[in-house]
């Protein structure tokens, strides 16, 4: 009886220590702030930016697609970023 429960607890907390070791090796939002290659600055989470990918030019926000400021090969503010 009592070598399940421990053999419980002890399953559990490899699992939480599991868990806690993912988090510390993936936490989440891990990705560097990509910054803007025109004025350097950071661009922050909920502002307009401009993902460059594939020669493709496409204006979105941290918040709303992460993963599309990720795979960019770099990324403008929306300000200022002018497509000549
Ligand atoms: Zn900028």
């Amino acid at each position: 009886m009592w070598g399940l429960r421990e053999g419980q607890l002890g399953l559990t907390a490899y699992l939480q220590r599991l868990i806690v070791m993912d988090f510390y090796e993936h936490p989440i939002q891990a990705a560097p702030a990509p910054r803007c290659e025109l004025c350097g600055e950071v661009i922050g989470v909920y502002e307009p930016l401009i993902a460059i990918r594939d020669g493709q030019a496409r204006e979105t926000a941290r918040s709303a697609e992460p993963e599309v400021a990720d795979s960019a090969s770099s990324c403008y503010h929306r300000t200022c970023y002018a497509p000549r």
